[in-house]
């Protein structure tokens, strides 16, 4: 029901290529008027789209008072024609994503946008609470904060804005997009989409907005617009800067660089198997995603052999300087981050090494190289499913290690180990939004793990995993002296 016709896909798809610029969009997504001519080229209404931030915010703040003002019953309604819509489209979206950006793998996309369609939380998130006693009730509930300005990564384009639409939503709010420009088709396309699937529900148009051509500009526009009363940035460390220095309240999910501890009392085919799986998922550039091994001596060459039967291709030690060439542009010195070539960000591990001249078929999902402590490797967020595994003595100094290269995001973490001491400083130590144990990083978002999920990991300002609750704000609501009833 809420299928885009392959005519609007083409023609939003059309309208992106065709770069609107300063063209001018209706003033509000409510019209239902049928496509007006903005500098000759045609703009359509209704599916949240607008040619500048002005007129986004503008259509989201009228709408945002019509999405409160519906029953609750009927926002779930709406929030099941989105995670519908989102059933039907994922596919579609997923492959969107990849032609467009070139980054991970479409089957891991799909993956992706069918979790976070089925594991966001919706208004089961917003139970208030209350407290009584001699004084009286009071009672705290969850409110919307009113238009929330959003600002999306390219390499999640479409389930962050899944996961965002679906969690700010449900918290009564109404949402303006300013998305990647690198992914901005498949974003309009998922945006269009939400709003369809909004209007069918008997929402208000306008619930979703975005801007056609998204620029870095429009993003720092977008924080600082009079309408925007919550900003949510997921994305690296320049704009979680400057989205905290916006003035606005923002909620910032920023880079991570995860480690994975693998002590000597770890299930090591198990532990090989998850990381192989969690590192190579859609590439690598998850900021969830596994991005470097610190084993104990007495299991890291087990290690690395099952990670090579199981998906992995260990590249040989003294082949690292051309591995080097191939990841990095720049190399800073040790312990220090290093310059990437982000033209080669979520490639295949097959593209990857076939710059080194060696031919391994796209099976291979992961490249394993062995590195000391000082290497580049371990020290940067590459985002290429290329895996450093350091070896180290035991599981101390594996941890310490594990939370100098982390490099104090307080993002993720992960460690394999049966020794309840070790797990226990290890999540201590870490500190991290999350810490998965014994399982694959997408555990910590739900992906074979208990708990919801999230795309956007606000680690900078500590609400962690995001949702309903968090695009919240909480009011309290007092009755003196009556309703203490029992
Ligand atoms: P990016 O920082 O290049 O872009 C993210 C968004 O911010 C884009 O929409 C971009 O246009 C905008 N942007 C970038 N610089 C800006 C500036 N100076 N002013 C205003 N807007 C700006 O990130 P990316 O390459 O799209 O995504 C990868 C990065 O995001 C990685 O570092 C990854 O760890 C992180 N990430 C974090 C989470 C999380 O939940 N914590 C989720 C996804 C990605």
């Amino acid at each position: 029901m809420t299928r885009l016709t392959d005519e609007e896909i083409e023609a939003i798809a059309r309208r992106i290529a065709a770069d609107l610029g300063g063209g001018r969009a209706p003033a509000s997504a409510a019209t239902s008027a049928p496509p007006t001519a903005a500098r000759g080229v045609p703009v359509d209404t209704g599916l949240g789209i607008f040619a500048t931030v002005a007129e986004a915010v503008q259509a989201a703040a009228i709408a945002q008072p019509r999405l409160v003002a519906l029953p609750l019953a009927q926002r779930s309604r709406i929030l099941e024609a989105m995670r519908q819509s989102m059933r039907e489209n994922g596919e579609m979206l997923a492959r969107a994503a990849h032609e467009e950006t070139g980054l991970g793998r479409f089957e891991d996309k799909v993956v992706k946008n069918r979790l976070v369609t089925e594991k966001t939380p919706g208004l089961e998130d917003l139970a208030p609470t209350a407290v009584t006693g001699d004084y009286g009730l009071t009672l705290m509930e969850p409110a919307p904060f009113g238009v929330i300005g959003a600002i999306t990564p390219c390499t999640n384009p479409t389930s962050t804005i899944i996961c965002n639409s679906i969690g700010m939503v449900a918290a009564g709010n109404t949402v303006v997009f300013n998305v990647h420009p690198t992914a901005k088709s498949c974003s309009m396309k998922t945006i269009a989409l939400l709003n369809k699937a909004i209007l069918s529900a008997g929402g208000p148009p306008g619930v979703i907005t975005g801007i056609a051509v998204p620029t870095v500009e429009s993003a720092q526009e977008l924080m600082r617009a009079k309408g925007i009363r919550l900003v949510v940035v997921t994305g690296g460390g320049a704009v979680v800067k400057v989205a905290m220095a916006s003035g606005k309240r923002a909620i910032c999910a920023g880079p991570g660089n995860p480690p994975v501890v693998v002590d000597e009392t770890a299930d090591v085919e198990k532990a090989a198997r998850d990381i192989v799986l969690g590192a190579s998922t859609d590439n690598n550039i998850i900021c969830t995603d596994e991005k470097e091994v610190l084993a104990v001596a007495s299991v890291a060459d087990a290690l690395v052999a099952s990670m090579g039967r199981q998906g992995a291709y260990v590249v040989p030690r003294e082949r690292l300087g051309e591995l080097e060439k191939v990841v990095f542009k720049a190399m800073h010195g040790p312990r220090q981050e290093a310059e990437i070539d982000r033209s080669l960000i979520g490639k295949n591990a097959s593209v990857l090494l076939a710059k080194m001249g060696i031919q391994v078929p796209d099976s291979i999902r992961l490249a394993v190289v062995e590195v000391n402590e000082d290497h580049p490797l371990l020290w940067t967020e590459q985002m290429m499913p290329v895996m450093p595994v350091c070896r180290v003595p035991d599981a101390g100094r594996a941890i310490d290690l594990a939370v100098e290269v982390e490099g104090g995001n307080r993002h993720t973490a992960v460690m394999h180990s049966k020794n309840l001491g070790n797990l226990s400083r290890m999540a201590k130590e870490c500190n991290c939004s999350i810490f998965v144990k014994n399982g694959r990083s997408q555990a910590g978002l739900g992906l074979n793990g208990e708990g919801y999920c999230s795309f956007t990991i606000a680690s900078p300002t500590g609400e962690g995993l995001t949702g309903p609750r968090t695009f919240s704000r909480w009011r309290r609501c007092v009755l003196v002296d009556h309703f203490r009833i029992t």
